[in-house]
């Protein structure tokens, strides 16, 4: 065979890494409502373009030192970060589902999360534009892809008893995924504010939840915005008790639903096990 698994495993994070350059633009332009096609890649200080030998992933960056060509202007090392965890994000999901139908889904998926996870950073955004395509995009694969969570196998036993092909209960798990973990959500947010009388979370927060249900499923949805609220809880109490930042300080909830949706990914299946064996809630 003229295959072998290093060559691969190369293969796949250059991909990672230049697809995590396309991130990048997508994280600086999508809260901006800029194109994410045109124009080209430019120096946001001095407007020069970008030349092609000056933007290939990391490599450029440490060639650089880290700076504009033209003016010297420093370039945020978040752009070889985001390169980088794209590229290690492409190879974890090729070890783990390999190039399948599979193996597309939960990149595109680490992908958006990673893009949503820096856009609430910086901008407190989580555009519409990768919800929506994300919502889409999990119930058009949801077909091609085994079962997310077996909650609508359990829910429709009769629909299937019939002899219901397949798909439909893959599509019926990714659709439920969305609508429970979207309507939680957005009735933690509506509960928060009428109790505080101030917004806690956006209808973003319910948007990307919507999205992410789509893909994890029920179960694991509910999961994620366990692991997220602890998660943001624990940096919160740090923010404001650790560095002085005011009670109103207003978290990137997104960015940590989106850390715990990467976590998912790759943990999620050993941890729903975990959960549900210690707690007795087994099927
Ligand atoms: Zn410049």
């Amino acid at each position: 065979m003229w295959q072998s698994q290093p060559v691969t495993d190369a293969l796949v994070f250059i991909f990672g890494l230049m697809f995590g350059s396309f991130l990048n633009v997508c994280i600086r332009r999508l809260p901006q409502h800029e194109s994410i096609v045109t124009p080209g890649s430019h120096c946001p200080r001095c407007q020069t373009p970008i030349r092609a030998r000056d933007n290939i992933p990391v490599v450029s960056y440490l060639l650089l030192r880290g700076r504009c060509r033209a003016c010297g202007e420093r370039i945020s090392p978040e752009y070889p970060l985001v390169e980088l965890l794209t590229g290690m994000l492409a190879l974890g999901c090729y070890w783990q589902f390999g190039i399948t139908i599979s193996g597309v889904k939960w990149t595109l998926f680490s992908a958006m999360m990673l893009v949503l996870v820096f856009t609430d950073f910086h901008d407190r955004l989580l555009p519409n534009r990768v919800n929506y395509f994300g919502l889409a995009a999990g119930l058009a694969l949801s077909p091609f892809t085994p079962a997310v969570d077996g909650f609508a196998r359990w829910l429709l036993h009769g629909w299937f008893a019939l002899g219901a092909p397949e798909w439909t209960v893959r599509l019926a798990d990714s659709a439920l995924g969305a609508i429970v973990a979207g309507g939680m959500l957005w009735l933690f947010a509506e509960g928060y504010f009428r109790l505080r009388g101030r917004e806690g979370m956006g209808l973003g927060d319910v948007k990307m939840m919507a999205m992410a249900g789509a893909f994890l499923g029920v179960r694991q949805a509910i999961l994620m915005m366990l692991l997220g609220s602890i998660l943001g809880s624990v940096v919160g109490a740090i923010a404001v008790w650790g560095f002085g930042k005011g009670r109103d300080y207003e978290l990137p909830f997104g960015s940590f639903l989106g850390i715990a949706a990467l976590f998912m990914i790759f943990a999620g299946g050993p941890l729903l096990h975990w959960y549900v064996t210690t707690t007795g809630l087994g099927r």
